[in-house]
């Protein structure tokens, strides 16, 4: 019999975990042929989301839980969740119920065939979010697709299910900067895309604000793609043959016309607009070399607190 390994995480999640718990234990029981576990990583939640997970326990074995010391983030929770699935096929669920639960039964038929490797899900619309962070998203999935050689697939969920074989890739891929959207596809593997349109939250509130949003898209620029140096390499040498021709054009201008002091606001302009093509070009830098400061000190992507194996014993894992 197969097993299907459920990783959810939560931050805050208290309203919605009981909806969601619900619905995929309704979902489970439709699917025969396998069987599940549930893992909900708690990401250092302010509220009850750790007691409700715990009920949730103690009424049924299938649930599993990690319970980070802090807030990691979400990249940190699902990769703490994937680690610790032990099924043949893995699924990732927000728990807020924007990934719908029913759909893992057309991907299970879909996986059980043996064709893909993966049944992702992309959001087709997205209604019910601010029209501003709808344009940048879409500027971003521009962006990075024709910057990054990793296929980042434009509305893509992180919803999906996947064979133990592309679970293991990912996890072997431990990275501290972890931006799974570019990790899914660099690790490769035929995935089938299902397409939905956007459902709104069932309780609670989103976690990501238009600001946190655009520091994650950075990162993911990071990430998957070195283009930002060349850039910043090919506007260098623009401005030292712009810089030469404007030599040459000097010295014979006053070597013909003698040299009236005049032009000092140009002068300015072109002081200042350089310094600031080069203050861009080693902010490029200095974010490249703060992820790698990060990636070298070899920090844990999480640490756990509780888990329903241990309660209450620290454990701090890489
Ligand atoms: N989440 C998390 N850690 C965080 C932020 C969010 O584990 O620091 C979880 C959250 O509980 C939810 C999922 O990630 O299950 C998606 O978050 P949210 O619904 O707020 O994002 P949105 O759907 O609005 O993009
Ligand atoms: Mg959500």
């Amino acid at each position: 019999m197969n097993k299907i390994s459920v990783v959810v995480s939560c931050y805050n999640e208290q309203e919605a975990l009981p909806l969601f718990y619900e619905e995929i234990t309704n979902v489970a029981s439709q699917i025969k042929d396998a069987e599940f576990e549930f893992i909900f990583v708690n990401d250092g939640s302010k509220d009850k989301t750790l007691e409700v997970i715990k009920e949730f326990r103690s009424k049924d074995e299938r649930v599993k839980f990690v319970s980070f010391s802090r807030n990691f983030g979400k990249e940190a929770a699902m990769f703490a969740g994937l680690k610790k699935s032990t099924g043949d096929f893995v699924s990732i669920m927000d728990a807020d119920l924007q990934d719908p639960p029913k759909m893992l039964i057309e991907m299970y038929e879909t996986l059980k065939q043996g064709e893909y490797d993966c049944v992702a899900t992309r959001r087709v619309t997205r209604k019910g979010e601010p029209p501003i962070r709808s344009l940048f998203a879409r500027i971003f999935y521009k962006l990075i697709n024709k910057i990054s050689k990793t296929e980042i697939v434009d509305g893509a969920r992180d919803f999906r299910l996947m064979t133990r074989q592309m679970v293991d890739a990912i996890t072997s891929m431990e990275e501290y900067n972890r931006f799974s959207k570019g990790i899914f596809g660099w690790v490769g593997f035929n995935t089938k895309w299902l397409e939905y349109e956007n459902i709104e939250r069932a309780a609670g509130e989103t976690k990501w604000s238009f600001w946190k949003l655009f520091k994650y898209s950075i990162d993911g620029i990071i990430a998957f793609s070195t283009a930002p140096l060349v850039i910043s390499t090919i506007m260098g040498i623009l401005f030292c043959f712009m810089a030469f021709i404007m030599i040459v054009f000097i010295v014979v201008k006053t070597l013909i016309y003698g040299d009236p002091v005049s032009g000092w606001p140009s002068m300015t302009c072109i002081i200042l607009f350089v310094g600031g093509v080069q203050l861009f070009c080693i902010g490029i830098i200095g974010q490249y070399l703060s992820k790698t400061y990060l990636e070298v000190k070899k920090r844990p992507i999480y640490i756990v607190k509780e888990t329903e194996e241990n309660n209450q014993k620290k454990e701090v894992v890489i």
